[in-house]
């Protein structure tokens, strides 16, 4: 029987990576598409659970919600596809997700959520500025038949970034980090109020070797398991001399 893959996003339905993403998963299998009405990029894994959400069909397979991208893996799952799911696919989301940025990003926690469903996830995302979402595709191709036909670990999830460029081999590599400018906007309102805009584009990478962020500046994909749970075991033992 053909797979069933759902693909979801945080770049909402008119995000450019959706449709070269879901015609690369069209030769894997059978695709439903569950993505955002509207762009929810660095909405983390945020659940809407204090308002309705509503489900609108577009197409057949296709469907958009007024939710967040953890809300469109979770409703795809369970209500949609009735978590008759072989494997959830997220992207390819317009920006890179590499080192901290997944803490933050949309695109990741909609294939963590599906992996809290026990469904094996992919996040996909590329260089902003990059157009090249169909070569990207090809590799994230490659990439779900990989997960399809080994499957993954209870618990863990791939995040998956392309540079721009032509892309070279995918390398598997840890996080690494990425600095973020701590500016912070103050502006003055019409009435003598303040507002303030968290722009945060300032990103300095640290380049040490065998991380994402090295990988991508050297032209190779890079490919990342991540886990769900973030314990710190190197501190357990420590901590447990602690007097509380
Ligand atoms: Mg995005």
């Amino acid at each position: 029987m053909k797979p069933r893959i759902l693909v979801c996003n945080d770049d909402g339905i008119h995000g450019p990576g959706l449709a070269p993403l879901a015609s690369a998963m069209r030769r894997l299998g059978r695709v439903t598409v569950v993505v955002p009405d509207q762009e929810r990029s660095a909405d983390s894994h945020s659940l809407t659970l204090h308002k309705p959400i509503r489900l609108r069909r577009v197409k057949p397979d296709f469907y958009t919600l007024n939710g967040s991208p953890a809300d469109c893996a979770r409703l795809g799952i369970l209500e949609i596809l009735k978590e008759r799911v072989d494997l959830v696919v997220s992207g390819i989301n317009r920006g890179y997700n590499l080192g901290e940025d997944v803490v933050y990003s949309g695109t990741v926690a909609a294939a963590r959520e599906a992996v809290l469903i026990d469904i094996p996830a992919v996040a996909f995302s590329q260089d902003p500025e990059s157009k090249a979402y169909a070569a990207s595709s090809s590799w994230a191709l490659k990439i779900a038949r990989q997960v399809l036909s080994n499957g993954l670990p209870a618990g863990v999830l791939l995040n998956v970034n392309f540079p721009s460029g032509a892309v070279k081999k995918p390398l598997v590599v840890r996080l690494g980090q990425r600095i973020y400018s701590k500016d912070v906007t103050k502006r003055s309102d019409p009435r003598g109020g303040h507002y303030y805009w968290l722009a945060g584009t300032k990103v300095t990478s640290v380049r040490s070797k065998g991380t994402d962020v090295t990988t991508i500046t050297d032209g190779h994909a890079s490919v990342t398991p991540l886990h769900i749970d973030s314990t710190d075991f190197a501190m357990l033992d420590t901590l447990r001399t602690w007097e509380f």
